[in-house]
């Protein structure tokens, strides 16, 4: 699976220490980052990242256009609910294409466990029955 990790500012430590608790279970993956975001769990782990812009920058964009390209099978977006974002439209964008392109979002940590949880034991196949029939 392709997986995206993005982590605002004051969820980044979050990120890092979901990414540590899982770093078995993402090593099976390929894995996508914003920048800032990529740098720090490559920092603090073992897994290979492919490092986009900072979201900022672009990164969310990047992400975004994954999804239109079906590269992405799943999305883990910690996002600060309690600070605004220069970047807010592209944010919004990217949460738009999940839904749009039907790929499972967290945007928290609790909704990342579960999601995480149902792929280690093989709940995300639907999609693969849905893409068949398309
Ligand atoms: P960053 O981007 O990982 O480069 O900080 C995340 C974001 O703010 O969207």
């Amino acid at each position: 699976m392709n997986i995206a990790l993005v982590a605002h500012d004051r969820k980044k430590d979050d990120m890092v220490n979901f990414a540590t608790a899982y770093q078995a279970l993402f090593n099976g993956h390929v894995l996508y980052a914003t920048g800032t975001t990529g740098a720090r769990i490559a920092m603090a782990t073992e897994l290979t990242i492919h490092r986009f812009q900072s979201g900022p920058m672009g990164g969310d964009q990047q992400i975004g256009a994954l999804i239109a390209e079906n590269r992405l099978d799943l999305l883990i977006f910690l996002r600060d609910p309690l600070m605004a974002q220069p970047h807010e439209p592209d944010i919004i964008a990217l949460l738009r294409l999940c839904d749009v392109h039907n790929i499972p979002v967290a945007t928290n940590l609790a909704s990342a466990e579960m999601l995480l949880r149902g792929l280690w034991r093989g709940d995300l196949a639907w999609r693969d029955v849905i893409e068949e029939k398309s």
